[in-house]
C-alpha cells in the first residue's frame, strides 16, 4: 500500500538512495524528448510566446530524481520551441507541480529544489488515484515509478482467513491465484482511476510519461531481476523472522 519514502537526507532517506531509479530514468530521457520532438504538436496546444506551459510530476517523493525528469522535459520543450520559430525566442514560461502523497517530506523537497531551475515551482498534496488539476490544465503529466503502488491492501486479503500466508515465500513461488488475482484487480481499479483523473487534466494534444516497474509478457517472474531481488530478500525477511520468538 503506497506509503510515503523515507523523508530527509539522511544516510537511509530517500534522497540518499534511490540513484537505481535516477539511471532508469536516465535512459528513459532519450524516449521523452523523442516523444516531445515527434508528438506534441504546439498548434493544437495553442501555445505562444506568452503562454505558461504547465508540467507535473506525480509520485515525486524528495528528489532528486523528480527535478532530473522535470529538467529533462523542459529541456526538451525548449528545443522544440527553438526549432519552431528560431527568429522570436521564446518567452513562455514553465509552472512545474510536484505531486505526492500529503505525507511526503515536501520539506525536504522544497530545499533541495536547484538555484537554476527555470520555471515557478508547486507542491501538490493529494492522491494521484483522485483529480488533482482543475480541467484541461496540464500541457505533460509525468510520473515514474510510482503507479505500481497501490492505494490500498485488497480487501480479500485482509481479515481473519487471509490467502496472504504464503510460508516459506514472500512472493508468488506459492502464491495462490486468488491473491494474485486480488492484487490484480486493485491494480486495476486504482489505474483506471489514475487514467481517468488525468483525462480530464490534461489539455488536448498534452502528453503524458509513465515509468513503471513491469514483468515482460510470458516471461516468469522468478526469471526477471525483480524476481531475483524478491527471493533474496524474502530469504532475508524469513532468517529474520526465525530470529523471533512469539
Ligand atoms: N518519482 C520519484 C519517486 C518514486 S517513489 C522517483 O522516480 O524517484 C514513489 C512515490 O510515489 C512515493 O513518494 C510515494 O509517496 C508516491 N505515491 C505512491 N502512491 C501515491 C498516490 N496514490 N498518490 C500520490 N503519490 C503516491
Amino acid at each position: 500500500m503506497a506509503q510515503p519514502m523515507v523523508g530527509g537526507d539522511g544516510a537511509h532517506s530517500y534522497a540518499k538512495n534511490s540513484s537505481g531509479q535516477g539511471r532508469v530514468m536516465e535512459r528513459a530521457k532519450e524516449l521523452i524528448n523523442e516523444a516531445i520532438a515527434d508528438k506534441l504538436d504546439l498548434k493544437l496546444l495553442k501555445i505562444d510566446t506568452s503562454s505558461t506551459f504547465r508540467v507535473a510530476d506525480l509520485g515525486c517523493s524528495t528528489g532528486p530524481n523528480t527535478f532530473i525528469v522535470v529538467q529533462n522535459i523542459i529541456e526538451a520543450i525548449e528545443l522544440k520551441l527553438l526549432q519552431a520559430d528560431r527568429q522570436n525566442p521564446s518567452t513562455i514560461e514553465f509552472q512545474v507541480f510536484f505531486n505526492d502523497h500529503p505525507e511526503n517530506d515536501f520539506n525536504t523537497l522544497f530545499k533541495a529544489l536547484p538555484h537554476s531551475r527555470k520555471y515557478f515551482a508547486a507542491g501538490v498534496p493529494g492522491f494521484f488515484q483522485n483529480r488533482l488539476f482543475p480541467k484541461s490544465t496540464l500541457h505533460i503529466i509525468n510520473s515514474s515509478y510510482a503507479l505500481h503502488w497501490l492505494s490500498k491492501i485488497p480487501k480479500e486479503i485482509v481479515g481473519g482467513n487471509s490467502l496472504t500466508w504464503n510460508r516459506e515465500s514472500i512472493r508468488n513461488k506459492r502464491f495462490v491465484n486468488e491473491v494474485a488475482e486480488a492484487y490484480s484487480a486493485q491494480f486495476k481499479n486504482d489505474i483506471e482511476s489514475f487514467l481517468n483523473a488525468r483525462a480530464q487534466e490534461l489539455v488536448a494534444g498534452g502528453l503524458m510519461f509513465i515509468l513503471i516497474v513491469a514483468v515482460p509478457d510470458g516471461i516468469p517472474l522468478s526469471q526477471t531481476t525483480l524476481g531475483v531481488f524478491y527471493d533474496v530478500f524474502g530469504s532475508c525477511l524469513m532468517d529474520m523472522a526465525k530470529m523471533v520468538r512469539i
